[in-house]
């Protein structure tokens, strides 16, 4: 379903800050809607490095719609399903069916991708000429008419509507809220492997996830099958630097998961290099809107990545706000910037409080217990116990074609 909308009588200016995972797919659904905005990247060259994500269907049916379905799946990985596994004897504990039966039961693909070519899959959907990169905001002056943006470079742009897309420590954040990112007390090591040295691992594409006494491992095949992908998230005294790009020392790595089951230690043993990536979350805001700014993904509701959720989630609400705004005329654009926070806050919430909780179950002392996963070895009920999240239409709700469904069994 990829559609274009008539432009409303004087479309809104928007200018979006931060060409991630949220800024650019907002590029691509203001645009599906009619509405153009510019996207200011403070990098100048766009990598979206790191290493995995995981994509569940409340975003891939999104980006499906917005015309990137064939690109997506020509990078992407299908699992068949997501494992836990036991930390130190590496048996199944509990099982999550994926693969068609996820595609059958919530009408689209759970995928595992490398974050670099979802970003270059968006960043080839939007075009060059709707980004400027080497734009870093420094300052940003909202009145009743619009909002003045004031870059390092000494640029300057004046727009009707701001949107902050711009990640856990965003700028136009901190000209809406006094707050400030929590550091967790974990770092995850991200790694990437040749999948040809880890023949069990590619062989049966699978999300496997080890919980561990004060820390967990995941891994997953990416990059349509040709790489491994783990995060080992582990204890920290301090954050220290923060870049998807910051070298992990492996040996340090190794030495938090020793006694660890074979499968884990060969896997980290594997990695030629390790990124290291403080994890940072911050409390949700009462308010993520004025009337002519708003903040997307990360820079509204940064969460740890436990629920594996904050892109999927940048990825609804970048398609929610431009449903909202798309769809008003720019004399109503501060209802609609509170009409997307309406409902986008308290689903995000949810899930931001819920990736901390996990931090329980995954981190736990002992072995994590699942007293039906004898009685449902494919994971079908596991899957199904996924529906308030996997379930989700953010478009539909959006629009008015559907109810929000917030909470489920095990909603968190
Ligand atoms: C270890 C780990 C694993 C994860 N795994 C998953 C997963 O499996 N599934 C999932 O859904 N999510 C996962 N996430 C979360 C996911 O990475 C984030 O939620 C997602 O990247 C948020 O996208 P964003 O566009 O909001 O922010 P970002 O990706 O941080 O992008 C922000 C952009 O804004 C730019 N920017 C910043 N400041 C400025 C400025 N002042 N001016 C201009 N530009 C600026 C930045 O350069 C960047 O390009 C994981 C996160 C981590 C740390």
């Amino acid at each position: 379903m990829t559609r274009t909308r008539e432009v409303p009588a004087r479309a809104a200016a928007v200018a979006v800050i931060g060409g991630g995972i949220a800024g650019l797919t907002l590029a691509l659904a203001l645009r599906r809607e009619g509405v153009d905005c510019t996207v200011f990247e403070r990098s100048p060259e766009p990598a979206g490095a790191g290493a995995g994500l995981q994509l569940a269907p409340n975003a891939t049916r999104l980006l499906h719609r917005l015309g990137v379905a064939e690109a997506l799946r020509a990078v992407a990985v299908l699992p068949r399903a997501l494992r836990i596994r036991g930390w130190d004897d590496d048996l199944p504990l509990h099982t999550t069916a994926l693969g068609d039966a996820c595609r059958h039961g919530y009408g689209a693909p759970y995928y595992t991708v490398h974050r670099a070519q979802l970003h270059r899959v968006l960043r080839e959907a939007v075009g060059g000429a709707q980004v400027r990169t080497g734009h870093r905001l420094t300052d940003l002056t909202e009145d009743p008419g619009g909002v003045d943006l004031t870059f390092a470079s000494g640029a300057r742009h004046r727009a009707d509507v701001v949107i902050g897309a711009d990640g856990v420590h965003s700028a136009v954040r901190a000209r809406l809220a006094g707050d400030a990112p929590v550091f967790s007390g974990s770092s995850a090591y991200r790694g990437l492997v040749p999948a040809d040295r880890l023949p069990w691992a590619a062989g049966e594409p699978e999300v496997r996830v080890w919980p561990g006494p004060g820390r967990h491992l995941v891994c997953y095949p990416v990059s349509a099958g040709r790489e491994i992908s783990f995060t080992a998230t582990v204890p920290a005294a301090s954050a220290g630097e923060e870049s998807w790009t910051a070298e992990g020392d492996p040996a340090e790595l190794a030495a938090a998961y020793d006694g660890w089951n074979p499968t884990v230690t060969r896997l980290i043993a594997a990695a030629d290099t390790v990124r290291r990536w403080p994890l940072h979350d911050r409390e949700s805001l009462p308010d993520w809107v004025t009337a002519r700014v708003a903040l997307l993904g990360d820079a509204a509701h940064p969460m740890l990545p436990f629920l594996a959720q904050g892109a999927n989630q940048a990825i609804e609400d970048a398609v929610t706000l431009a449903v909202c705004l798309g769809r008003a005329a720019p004399a109503d654009t501060p209802a609609a910037l509170r009409r997307y926070q309406d409902l986008r806050l308290p689903r995000t919430t949810l899930i931001q409080r819920g990736a901390r909780r996990s931090t329980q179950y995954l981190h736990r002392p002992d072995r994590p217990h699942h007293p039906g996963a004898t009685a449902d070895p494919h994971g079908l009920a596991g899957l199904r116990a996924m529906g308030w999240l996997y379930g989700h239409d953010a478009e539909a709700v959006a629009t008015g074609e559907a109810r929000e469904p917030l909470t489920g069994s095990t909603a968190p």
